[in-house]
């Protein structure tokens, strides 16, 4: 048997959530699109340009939508301004003043120590150093040689040192 096809339609209007149109508020001085708590018409105020009474509202769309695109491209432009004041403040940033600085504290961290038993043979003491960075005797202050005293007065220095 054929079936009977519901019937679905409703009549227009009420199947729609009647939704109320947005009303947007745009300044007609300078186009920028205003909130609504700044009001509309007489008793209303922009805060981008400052007027007073120059809001005008629409249901649904930008009043005035080519003066607001005006006030966009301003706005960019105010924009790009700024961004272009900036990077010159900011390029000069890596001073070549601060990069010896910056090498210099890398060779500070590689810098060789000593770690061992270190001898002065000018005052014949043993030093244990423990990275040490100074090869200098702490009672004499003169130069400090790897190994113990008796391995040091064993060897002839104008042998190891050419
Ligand atoms: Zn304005
Ligand atoms: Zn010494």
């Amino acid at each position: 048997m054929p079936r009977k096809p519901r019937l679905r339609r409703r009549p227009l209007g009420t199947t729609r959530p009647h939704r109320p149109a947005q009303l947007i508020c745009q300044c007609d001085q300078c186009g920028g699109l205003v909130d609504r708590r700044y009001g509309t018409f007489g008793d209303s105020w922009c805060p981008h340009c400052d007027a007073v009474g120059s809001v005008i509202a629409q249901e649904g769309q930008i009043p005035m939508p080519a003066l607001y695109g005006d006030w966009v491209r301003k706005e960019r432009g105010r924009r790009t301004d700024a961004q272009a004041a900036q990077p010159s403040a900011t390029t000069g940033f890596p001073t070549p003043a601060s990069l010896p600085a910056s090498t210099e504290g890398s060779a500070m961290k590689t810098a060789k120590t000593h770690t061992g038993t270190y001898s002065c043979l000018e005052c014949m003491t043993e030093f244990d150093l423990v990275a040490e960075t100074h090869l200098k005797c702490d009672a004499c202050g003169g130069p400090l040689l790897q190994g113990t005293l008796e391995e040091l007065s064993d060897e002839e220095p104008d042998d190891e040192h050419a």
